[in-house]
Order: structure tokens, then sequence, then C-alpha cells
């Protein structure tokens, strides 16, 4: 496994990671959830992710008490939590980031996963509707109290980063250290040259999320949706068009004849391209289960054996945005 800096931080996580989003939460249950850990650990990832609002507290409940089954030392491992969507449907707690919410939901979720504290704390989405003062205060604050050790940012323009960026430097504060950013074949554009050297100027590092297009690129949609898999569960209608586009899946296809060249399965061809991109730090995979996630920590032997030639075969089938 390889391991980068997380931007400037001096932190070390594996080029890829493992995320829980639907795996611990709808499809998740104890044995299965510590399989799929120890399979990624086995193969050297260091860093896990989980956000409150997957599977509303479920991913992080199912998370913790894996972690605590496995007994792993605290130390060997970088775990990541977001806020931002809360649990609760009421005024002040959810789709916010201002104080009163910040700091009442990193103890609940340091509660459900039975950890003093998490190494990378990120503000899951904007919010338009709090000063940014207060939430880099807030994120600030709980730095400072040791339950996170580093803070950053989900879904934030370059602009948004940079004026908190600013306002941590002016007030003295924790700056943001990380970025979390799509980044797939279908959105190359996401990471481009220019939005990684601005985010480098503030020494913030990049984690990517969803390298399969939420699992499109392993080519499983081409005929129908597979049963079990995230698109025949209820409640992600909202993904199904996009995975069954005939368009995406013809490209797919052509992905998977290179991959097929190279002894290799389209997710991780589409996994190694993604580790490819040195501006980022961590490429955080999902797998539902134990067997896709050992296909897809492959891409790393893979990734040395795309030459430039290779890279724009692949560039060239999927279109730039
Ligand atoms: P992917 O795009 O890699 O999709 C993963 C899903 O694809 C799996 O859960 C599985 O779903 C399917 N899959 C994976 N590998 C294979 C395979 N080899 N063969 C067949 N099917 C496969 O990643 P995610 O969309 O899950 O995103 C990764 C992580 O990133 C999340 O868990 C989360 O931690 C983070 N994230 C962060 C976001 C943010 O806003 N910051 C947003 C979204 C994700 P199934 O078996 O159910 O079909």
């Amino acid at each position: 496994m390889e391991y980068r800096r997380l931007g400037q931080a001096g932190l070390r996580v594996s080029v890829l990671a493992y995320g829980t989003w639907v795996s611990f939460s709808e499809q998740g249950e104890l044995s299965t959830a510590m399989d799929i850990l120890e399979v990624a650990r086995q193969a050297g990832v260091n860093l896990f992710d989980t956000a409150d609002c997957y599977g509303h507290g479920q991913a992080e409940i199912l998370l913790g008490r894996a972690l605590r089954e496995l007994g792993w030392d605290r130390a060997t491992y970088v775990l990541s939590t977001k806020l931002f969507s809360g649990l609760r449907d009421c005024v002040n707690m959810c789709q916010t980031l201002n104080r009163k919410y910040l700091l009442q939901a990193i103890d609940e979720s340091l509660e459900r996963l039975r950890t003093p504290f998490v190494d990378l704390l990120y503000c899951h989405r904007p919010d338009p509707g709090t000063p940014v003062e207060e939430t880099v205060w807030a994120m600030s604050d709980i730095v400072a109290a040791g339950k996170a050790h580093y803070w950053g940012t989900s879904g934030w323009s370059v602009e948004q980063i940079r004026q908190a960026w600013e306002c941590a430097e002016r007030y003295r504060l924790r700056k943001p250290s990380m970025e979390q950013v799509e980044y797939n074949l279908f959105k190359r554009a996401s990471l481009d040259g220019a939005y990684a050297a601005r985010l480098a100027e503030m020494g913030v590092g990049i984690a990517t999320w969803s390298p399969l297009a939420a699992g499109l690129l392993s080519g499983k949609y081409q005929h129908a949706i597979p049963r079990g898999s995230r698109a025949a569960l209820p409640g992600y209608d909202w993904l199904r068009t996009s995975l069954v586009d005939a368009a995406r899946n013809g490209r797919v296809r052509e992905l998977a004849a290179i991959a097929h060249a190279l002894g290799a399965t389209p997710a991780q061809l589409a996994i190694a391209w993604c580790t490819r991109n040195r501006a980022l730090s961590s490429v955080i995979l999902g797998a539902s289960n134990p067997a896709q996630l050992r296909e897809n920590l492959r891409a790393v032997a893979l990734a040395p054996l795309l030459t430039a030639e290779l890279m724009q075969r692949i560039e060239h089938i999927f279109p730039y945005g």
C-alpha cells in the first residue's frame, strides 16, 4: 500500500481508504462489517470514513461496534466522520454548521463510534445560513478540545475554503486541512490542475469519493439492476437513472475491454486511474462485501502499469466534465 501526506499535514493516509456510506447503513451487519474491515487492514488501508447521516447514525454505530470487536490499536488507524445533516429534524440541529449543532453532534458521533476522538472531522456541506467565522471557531474549538485532530470540508468551493482559511489565519484558529470531493472517470473535471493547485497553496489535502460512480464503473449495470446492489435498495431511486443509462454503460464497456486486456477488471482500472492523480491523498472506496473490496484493492498493483498512452486511451472514452 502507498501512503500519502494529507496535504501539508504530517498525517499519512493510505492511497486507498474504505468508506461506510451504504454498506454499513442499509446493507450493514456486524460480521460482514468486521470481515470488510479486516480485508482492508490486511491490505494496508489505514483510513476509514463515515458520517453522522449515513443510515441516520447506523453507519457510525456499526463501525464503532466492529472496531471495538476487532480490538485494533487506536493509534494504528485514521478515522474520519462528517457533520452537517444532523439526526434531528428540528430547527438548529439539521442541515447546519452552527456552533450549537457542531458541539453537540461531535459528542454524539464519538459516542456512536465509541472513541474519544476522530482523526478527521469534516463539515459535510457548506452552510450559507451560518457565518463562516462561527463554523471555523467551533471546528477549531473541537480540535483544541482533542475531539478531532484535523478538520476539513466536503463539497465546498475553493472560494468557501479560502474564506474559512483566511478566517482561521485572522483569528489564529485551526485551519482546514482537507477537502472531500467526488472524483471518478465520469467526474474528471472535479479535480483538475487549477483546483488542486489552489487547495495546495492553502496546504489542504484531498480525499476523493465514489471512484466507481456508485458502482457503475464496475460494469455490473450493463443489462439490469442486480439484486442486492445499492441501486435496488429502497430510497436509492435517485441513483438508478444514472446507473442504468445506456450511453454511460457503453463507455464502461469500452473501459472493460482495456481492463480485460490488462488482466484486470473495470473496477480495478477505474480506481487505479484515480490513484494516478498525485493531487489526491486518498481514494475512498465503497464495497458491500469482502470480495468486492479484495478485487478493488488490487488496483494498487495495477496503477504502475498505466502508461501515458493507456491513460490517454482511458480518458478518451470519458468526456471531460
Ligand atoms: P464507489 O463509487 O466505489 O461505489 C461503491 C459501491 O459500488 C459498493 O458499495 C458496491 O455497491 C459497488 N461495488 C464496489 N466494488 C464493486 C465491484 N468490484 N463489483 C461490483 N460492485 C462493486 O464508492 P461510494 O459511492 O460508496 O463512495 C465511497 C465512500 O466515499 C463512501 O462510503 C463514503 O465514505 C464516501 N462518500 C463521501 C461523500 C461526501 O459527500 N463527502 C459522498 C459519497 C461518498 P453494491 O454492492 O451495493 O452495488
